[in-house]
């Protein structure tokens, strides 16, 4: 999928988990930072490739990118399983153990926003026609459907036409349909 699919799909995920679980009271640091760490997260896998979008972002990003990317094993490895989930989760960990040292914000929903992310890329990634190596080091691409011509294209029609609108209508429905919940949280965090 293209990273601006992964974008939305993250934030789709992350509006789900919001709906259907109890949030705590949370301050607007860490809602902010919640919704930035989620799309990093949903981001964060095709770290491997040296043409991800996040590298186009940043400075000197496409050098880095591909010295990332040459350390990862080439794209949809380590990054694409639930080994690189694990490895990335604990990475996310330190790093907002760090940052609570000069924040004050609720790293536990920041974590848990990042993993939403992580965890929706690999979901969406499944549907396309390479599959992902969920089970890496083990050499074995899973996708839904199981036959690979069914599967979705990276940048495809179905992609362009019918997932990202779909996922936006989906939005926009779960929007209107919890509207009084929405205000509510907003009031909460404002
Ligand atoms: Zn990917």
């Amino acid at each position: 999928m293209t990273g601006r699919t992964h974008d939305l799909a993250a934030f789709t995920a992350l509006n789900l988990v919001v709906i259907l679980n109890p949030i705590p009271d949370i301050s607007l640091a860490t809602a902010i930072t919640s919704l930035l760490a989620c799309t990093f997260g949903g981001l964060a896998p095709d770290l491997d490739q040296p043409t991800a979008n996040i590298w186009h972002k940043i400075p000197a990003g496409s050098f880095f990118g591909g010295i990332l990317s040459n350390l990862l094993w080439k794209h949809r490895t380590i990054s694409h399983s639930i080994l690189g989930l694990v490895i990335f989760g604990l990475a996310a960990k330190f790093a907002l153990n760090w940052l609570a040292t000069f924040m004050t914000v609720n790293t536990d929903v920041i974590w848990a926003a990042f993993m939403i992310g992580f965890v929706s890329h690999l979901t969406i990634d499944t549907f396309t026609r390479e599959g992902v190596p969920w089970l890496f080091p083990l050499n074995w691409y899973i996708g839904i459907p199981p036959l690979a011509f069914l599967r979705i294209k990276t940048g495809g029609n179905v992609e362009k036409y019918l997932i990202f609108p779909g996922l936006l209508l989906f939005n926009g429905y779960l929007f209107w349909n919890h509207y009084s919940f929405f205000v509510n949280f907003f009031h909460r965090v404002f």
